[in-house]
């Protein structure tokens, strides 16, 4: 049993125990199943109020990694329209800059 591990679903927060390492699914939500990185013998010492806490930690901080993910692919978009901007301007630079010496003979 040492080497069984608690999972959670993220959608109903149920508990389940599975062996280490293994990617199963919620059999309600049909949903990938979160590590909860606590053995089984841990989990059942904790009182029901810091299981609780454990599983508001962990939604938590899932909460946080696709903020981070969202907020990553903003900045991936504006950096795209950085450098689209910044190559349009070089390229109107060298057009005024031709214009200018042309209208100078
Ligand atoms: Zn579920």
């Amino acid at each position: 049993m040492a080497d069984q591990e608690k999972y959670i679903c993220p959608v109903c927060n149920k508990t389940f125990k599975y062996s280490k390492n293994l990617t199963v699914q919620c059999p309600q939500c049909k949903i990938d199943l979160l590590d909860m990185d606590i053995s089984i013998e841990d989990w059942e010492a904790l009182s029901p109020k810091e299981k609780r806490a454990k599983i508001d930690d962990l939604n938590a901080r899932r909460t946080e990694l696709l903020y981070l993910d969202r907020i990553h692919k903003r900045l991936r978009t504006i950096s795209r329209w950085v450098v689209f901007f910044g190559v349009l301007f070089v390229i109107s630079i060298i057009v005024v800059s031709f214009n200018t010496c042309g209208s100078m003979k």
